[in-house]
């Protein structure tokens, strides 16, 4: 039998970019080379790829902006698939099926052309539609899963769909978290409404965008969860005096508290060191467990 790495090279030569490290992927920009780094251009790529990775028992990991993760300073051994090259936008009436690697912000002006409205809040969120579903993306008092009707997931033999009443879901949750399923492409229904009010709505959420998180260091958002309705973590740390804390590189943003930016060449173990520093003393001092928004890719 020939192995992975003839089958692999052979099968995908035309999307595999080599000598790419997970810095070169993500906002972070943190994290250790990549062996296979893959840009699939259809979903039946995807599942070629992932099918080849099961059959020789190599571990794969799905990315879409790479705008929520960590990523480890080691070598991943592995194969990235990035999914940014499935990117379609299909409209009927008001509905839209996006593709898993469609970008929040193209799924917004897509919309808008259309004088279809109910995703404005998305704009400014570096994700793609596959990332948002997983992490049930969301701001201002919306998130992904309000305008969903359904997702196309590959769970490594087939496809199938999920309408929303069959998800469990929450805040910055969803139980695809914790499986090992792909989503293909989502479906979202929308509202008809005039081009100047959605050209309204989308500058109003600019503007409030720009007053929050108004950063200029690579990050990868919200590092914790809101511990409740009403208080989000970023109040916590500031009100501990962590702004600016830091360790190497990685330092609580002295602009928003909530996020951990890169000034320069942080490393994963000093984010997580950060992490973990913010973490005891929240919870020493207020008897508060933090949850993590953002996903350690091992
Ligand atoms: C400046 C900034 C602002 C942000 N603001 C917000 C905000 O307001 N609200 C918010 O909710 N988030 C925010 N985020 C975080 C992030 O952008 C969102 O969570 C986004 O939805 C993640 O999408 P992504 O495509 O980048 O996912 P990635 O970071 O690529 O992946 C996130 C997780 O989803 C998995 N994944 C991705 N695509 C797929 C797929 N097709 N199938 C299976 N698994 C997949 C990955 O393996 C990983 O576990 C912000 C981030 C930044 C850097």
């Amino acid at each position: 039998m020939k192995s992975f790495d003839t089958v692999f090279c052979e099968q995908f030569k035309e999307i595999i970019v080599l000598n790419k490290s997970f810095k070169d992927i993500t906002t972070f920009k943190i994290g250790g080379k990549i062996k296979y780094l893959v840009y699939p251009r259809t979903i039946c790529e995807i599942k070629k790829i992932t099918k080849l990775c099961n059959r020789h028992k190599v571990k794969f990991v799905v990315l879409g902006g790479g705008s929520n993760v960590l990523a480890s300073d080691d070598c991943f051994e592995g194969v990235v698939i990035k999914t940014t090259e499935i990117k379609e936008i299909k409209f009927c009436g008001k509905k839209v099926v996006c593709g898993c690697g469609a970008l929040l912000g193209s799924v917004v002006i897509s919309a808008k052309n259309k004088n279809l409205s109910g995703m404005e809040w998305a704009v400014g969120i570096p994700g793609t539609v596959g990332g948002a579903c997983i992490m049930n993306a969301g701001a201002f008092g919306f998130e992904t899963f309000d305008r969903l009707n359904y997702v196309v997931v590959f769970d490594g033999k087939k496809a199938k769909k999920l309408y929303k009443k069959d998800i469990k879901y929450g805040y910055r949750t969803t139980e695809f978290q914790k499986s090992s399923v792909i989503i293909l492409k989502a479906q979202f229904s929308l509202l008809q409404k005039s081009h100047d009010e959605i050209a309204k709505n989308i500058e109003f959420f600019v503007q409030k965008r720009t007053k929050l998180q108004k950063i200029c260091f690579p990050n990868a958002g919200s590092v914790f969860k809101k511990p409740s309705k009403d208080l989000s973590a970023a109040e916590i740390i500031d009100r501990l005096g962590l702004k600016g804390k830091r360790f190497g590189d990685a330092m609580v943003s002295t602009f928003h508290a909530g996020f951990i930016v890169n000034l320069n060449c942080a490393t994963c173990k000093e984010v997580q060191k950060l992490i973990a520093f913010i973490f005891d003393k929240v919870y020493n001092i207020l008897n508060i467990k933090l949850e993590l928004e953002i996903i350690y890719i091992p």
